[in-house]
């Protein structure tokens, strides 16, 4: 193969040909499991400084009948590539709309939340917030109890027809965080004009934050930011009591990580409930 020219070589490199046969597999397989019902949503606690529990976020899990169980990392950025986050938002969407229906009826679970994790090419979507509202409606769910994720990356587009969406939904109830605030490209003035309920600081920041004095700052910096925009924040990735302390005694209120709760099926969440009292 060595004689061979440039581009042939290239073109029939096996590597990459090898990677390519593994993509269109993937999708091919994520196209099928998509219509078996292989994906699933797993459900992590959000609780207050008492680790009294607020709400759930929403995480999709792929049930791969060889591959076991494959975590959104492993096939989120193929299906935002290949549209089929498409389909797949609409399911756990309504899985996770048809669970707050089911936590509505109950007097001990009315309060909790759902927070379900929104990718920009859906958000994008011409139909989206008709998807939405007729969603929730089919499932019975109240509106005021389901949040939607977004991330900085919806900055990048058009930031009027993004507020514009917000609005139609935050008029049903519908309330807006900032997912892995931080990490993105949000100027403080985009930040100010989004109609945002919440910011979720991201795990990066919270890791290091007793060693890290420049996580430190930064998670300071984000904590008085939001309470001076009369924002909620939530710290994703609490893992100790020492890191919890530190976001107490700066103002958080609401925590998510391994510390309260790791995703699980929504059995977990039951079990959490009836270990609260
Ligand atoms: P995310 O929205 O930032 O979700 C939080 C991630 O942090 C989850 O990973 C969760 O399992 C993990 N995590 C929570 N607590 C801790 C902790 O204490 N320590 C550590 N090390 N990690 C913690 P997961 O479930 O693997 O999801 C990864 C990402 O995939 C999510 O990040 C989100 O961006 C995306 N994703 C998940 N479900 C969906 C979905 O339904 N739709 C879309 N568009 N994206 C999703
Ligand atoms: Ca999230
Ligand atoms: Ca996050
Ligand atoms: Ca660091």
């Amino acid at each position: 193969a060595k004689g061979a020219g440039r581009n042939t070589q290239r073109f029939f490199d096996p590597d990459m040909q090898a990677a390519v046969n593994a993509r269109s597999n993937l999708e091919a397989d994520l196209r099928q499991g998509l219509a078996r019902g292989e994906l699933c949503v797993y459900y992590q606690p959000v609780v207050d400084h008492r680790a009294r529990l607020l709400g759930v976020e929403a995480l999709v899990r792929w049930r791969h009948p060889v591959r076991g169980m494959i975590s959104p990392a492993d096939f989120i950025p193929l299906a935002e590539q290949t549209g089929l986050i498409l389909p797949l938002g609409q399911q756990v969407l309504q899985t996770a709309c048809g669970q707050l229906q089911r936590w509505g009826e109950r007097k001990q679970t009315r309060h909790l939340s759902v927070s379900v994790n929104v990718s920009a090419r859906q958000f994008r979507q011409p139909g989206f917030v008709a998807e939405v509202l007729q969603t929730l409606q089919g499932c019975g769910a109240d509106p005021r109890k389901l949040k939607l994720e977004l991330t900085e990356s919806l900055l990048l587009g058009d930031v009027e027809d993004t507020i514009a969406r917000m609005e139609q939904l935050k008029r049903e109830g519908v309330g807006f965080a900032l997912d892995d605030f931080g990490t993105g490209y949000s100027s403080l003035s985009y930040l100010k004009r989004l109609p945002l309920d919440q910011v979720k600081i991201d795990q990066g920041f919270v890791r290091d934050v007793l060693t890290d004095p420049n996580d430190a700052a930064i998670v300071r910096t984000i904590l008085a930011l939001a309470q001076s925009l009369d924002l909620e924040v939530v710290a994703e990735g609490v893992e100790t009591t020492g890191q919890l302390a530190f976001l107490r005694l700066h103002g958080c209120e609401g925590f998510q990580g391994y510390l309260f709760g790791r995703p699980g099926p929504v059995e977990d969440i039951d079990a959490y409930l009836s270990h609260e009292l």
